[in-house]
């Protein structure tokens, strides 16, 4: 059952203005935006949009504008800009607060609509994905190991999707599928939900066994819910608020019913929706004291072996040169930087080798890959060449969607780097003690 809804700044444009006001035009946001330094335009950094969104309240541009609509979806929602900014202007509310108000005026476009409309519905999303994965190789050829490349005629529906657009083989089976709903560890220190994302369900499977296999040497009995859903992310940052609340209320509901006093993510932008959106975009309902009360047992697996349980260091060796790159929603909106950077010393024979820009964004951006194919394949590329410059043997994050668009990037450049996450590094050292 819904209740009543406050009027936030997703609900109620004008709600905006004070957040647009803190905004003195110093300008600072603009070596940080990964957009404005490949297209070196003031409406491509946050002042710009901003005084877009003062325009639009200001009723000198309609907020459907086909114009001001392209512009305020060509960002990344990377929060890089606000770490720069010296007033605290909280750039990714006003990015989704106008998104919000753009999809209520002028309605979210077919196929997105179909596509969110799935994703309210698990049971069919996850027959979807299996279907889709059923059928991959009408559309995907294969493209080394567990890996897929477009066939040539995708290119002509998007240009992305060329030869050297790589990703990984879709499972047939889902992860939360496969995997018993709760383990328990021997002598458990802790019960932790993990919350597995969409990627580690369907593409990323092994993140997911690693996970778990860490979490189990560390004595926490696991609960990975098979009634999750999508952390609702991807549907946010389009401006479908509904979809994301319902996706919300859906996931706590699910947490309510385990004994769990934690929830573990493996992914930042999860992470990040579990713990700072949710509380926001369900204020005022009946949800609002649940979504705060999860929040606060929501960690990345680094801060949560480091600072929340007994962590046992790894023993076993390691032999590599390894590069991390700090996931934008990761750093930005967990601010989780330190602790997959402790993990990796801690793991015998690595050696962290840092990049100029190790939190420079990927250029994933959800969708932003697909929807600004040459600003983002400009930002995948610097990345990867940055990646090159430290000569690493492999590059780790901590979040599948990065991933995958690091190995395409690497890819583009011809460089054969190993794309990893941190939680697959340590238990990789945890495995070799055997
Ligand atoms: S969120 Fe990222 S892409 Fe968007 S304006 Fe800020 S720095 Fe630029
Ligand atoms: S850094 Fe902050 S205050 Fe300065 S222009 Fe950018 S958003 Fe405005």
């Amino acid at each position: 059952m819904t209740t009543a809804v406050t009027k936030t700044i997703f609900d109620d444009i004008e709600a905006l203005k004070k957040e647009l006001i803190r905004c003195m035009k110093c300008g600072n946001c603009m070596a940080a935006c990964p957009i404005y330094n490949v297209e070196k335009k003031e409406s491509s950094v946050a002042r710009g949009k901003i005084a877009l969104g003062e325009a639009v309240l200001s009723n000198d541009i309609k907020i459907d504008d086909d114009t001001l609509i392209n512009l305020i979806f060509n960002c990344l929602v990377c929060k890089s800009c606000m770490m720069a900014c010296p007033s605290g202007v909280r750039f990714d509310r006003i990015i989704l607060g106008l998104r919000a108000a753009i999809a209520k005026k002028k309605g979210i476009p077919f196929v997105k609509k179909a596509l969110f409309k799935l994703l309210k519905n698990p049971e069919l999303f996850d027959k979807g994905m299996k279907a889709f994965a059923a059928m991959q190789g009408f559309f995907l050829k294969p493209e080394g190991e567990k890996k897929r490349t477009p066939k040539g005629f995708l290119k002509g529906i998007n240009p992305r999707l060329d030869e050297q657009f790589i990703l990984p083989e879709l499972t047939r089976e889902s992860f939360r599928d496969k995997v018993k709903e709760t383990i328990e560890a021997k002598s458990s220190q802790a019960t932790a939900i993990f919350f597995t994302g969409c990627s580690v369900n369907y593409l990323y499977q092994e993140v997911g066994d690693d996970l778990i296999y860490v979490l189990q040497r560390n004595n926490i009995t696991t609960i990975t819910p098979k009634r999750q859903n999508c952390c609702g992310m991807p549907v946010m940052v389009h401006g479908d608020i509904e979809t994301a609340r319902e996706l919300a209320r859906k996931n706590l509901d699910a947490f309510e019913k385990t004994n769990a006093k934690y929830i573990v993510t493996v992914c930042g932008s999860c992470g990040s929706a579990l713990k700072h959106e949710y509380p926001i975009i369900l204020e005022g309902t009946e949800h609002e004291e649940k979504a705060k009360k999860w929040a606060e047992r929501v960690y990345d697996i680094s801060t949560f072996l480091l600072k929340v349980i007994k962590f046992e260091p790894p023993k076993g060796k390691v032999p590599l040169k390894v590069t991390y790159h700090d996931s934008c929603h990761l750093k930005k909106s967990m601010k989780v930087f330190n602790e997959p950077r402790q993990l990796l010393k801690m793991i015998p024979g690595i050696t962290l080798l840092e990049m100029k820009k190790p939190d420079a964004c990927c250029g994933s951006g959800g969708s932003y890959h697909l929807t600004h194919v040459d600003t983002a394949l400009k930002i995948a590329k610097a990345k990867a060449e940055d990646i090159k410059a430290t000569a690493a043997d492999a590059v780790c994050t901590g979040c599948p969607a990065c991933m995958m668009e690091l190995f395409e990037g690497l890819h583009r450049i011809g460089e054969s780097c190993n794309v990893t996450h941190t939680v697959s590094l340590l238990a990789k050292s945890y495995r070799a003690e055997n």
